[in-house]
């Protein structure tokens, strides 16, 4: 479905990472864990063309990214609209539109990308606030809610495209710890639909029961990968250790 070969990103002199080559099958539950700036946000980012990579190549199904400095020009307008229709983002700052109401921010993208009518829009809308158990808060506004209620509404939103990819940065680290549990609540719910995903956490208890592949990053790359047993309950390198014993 989604293949990394070579992914490589710097920020000026500050090389986050090179050489990523991750293979993504339909309904892979792929959690990405790592140490704060080991580059987790920002190869989620890469995938979502929120950021060009400097190497490597990003394939989609038929669209294909070739990144690189050489041909250090914008992706074609063309291949980022197909991307980003078939690529949903979770973010952890949830990042709703504040003036627009809970049904608003689901069905935006549904009228204004897919070119569908508002009535339309919004009974898909609705279906998907129903899926998140928020179909009653469909008229508030985003200021109104809690913050795993509007984690919830950003969840519905990126739904309602149908993307074929869920990528989620840290969708719970933004709650109070008591709203935690009904955001990750959802996602099982998703993964347990068979619904593929990469999900960025320092949740390794929930990693280890939803993931089917764990991803740890770190000295630049991907240091370790493997099933939730491998890394989490075996891991081979030290710096894996490491992490592991300071998450504990
Ligand atoms: P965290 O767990 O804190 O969210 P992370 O693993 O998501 O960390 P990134 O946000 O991907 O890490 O950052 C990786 C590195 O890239 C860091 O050194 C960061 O300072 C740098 N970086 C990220 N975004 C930018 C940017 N827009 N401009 C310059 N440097 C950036
Ligand atoms: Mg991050």
């Amino acid at each position: 479905l989604l293949k990394l070969s070579g992914l490589g990103k710097s920020f000026s002199e500050n090389r986050v990472f090179s050489g990523i080559d991750l293979q993504v099958e339909a309904g892979d539950r792929i959690a990405i864990i790592g140490a704060s700036g080991s580059g987790k946000s920002t190869l989620l980012r890469c995938i979502n063309a929120l950021e060009k990579p400097d190497q490597g190549l990003i394939e989609f199904g038929n669209i294909s990214l070739a990144t690189g400095q050489a041909n250090g020009q914008a992706y074609k307008e063309k291949d980022l609209c197909a991307l980003r229709q078939r690529v949903g983002m979770v973010f952890q700052q949830f990042n709703l539109f504040p003036h627009m109401t809970v049904v608003g921010n689901v069905s935006e993208g549904l009228v204004t990308v897919r070119g569908m009518s508002k009535p339309e829009a919004k009974a898909l809308a609705i279906g998907e606030l129903r899926r998140v158990g928020l179909e009653d808060k469909a008229d508030a506004y985003p200021s109104h809610l809690s913050g795993g209620q509007k984690q919830r509404v950003a969840i519905a939103r990126a739904l309602a495209m149908s993307p074929e990819i869920l990528l989620f940065d840290e969708p719970t680290s933004a709650l109070d710890p008591n709203l935690v549990g009904e955001v990750l609540g959802v996602i099982e719910q998703l993964a347990n639909e068979g619904r593929t995903m990469l999900l960025v956490t320092h949740e390794i208890g929930f990693a280890y029961h939803v993931a089917n592949r764990i991803v740890f990053l770190a000295d630049g790359g991907i240091y370790e990968t493997g099933t939730p047993d491998e890394v989490l309950k075996n891991p081979k390198g030290h710096l894996t250790q490491q992490f592991l014993a300071d998450h504990q």
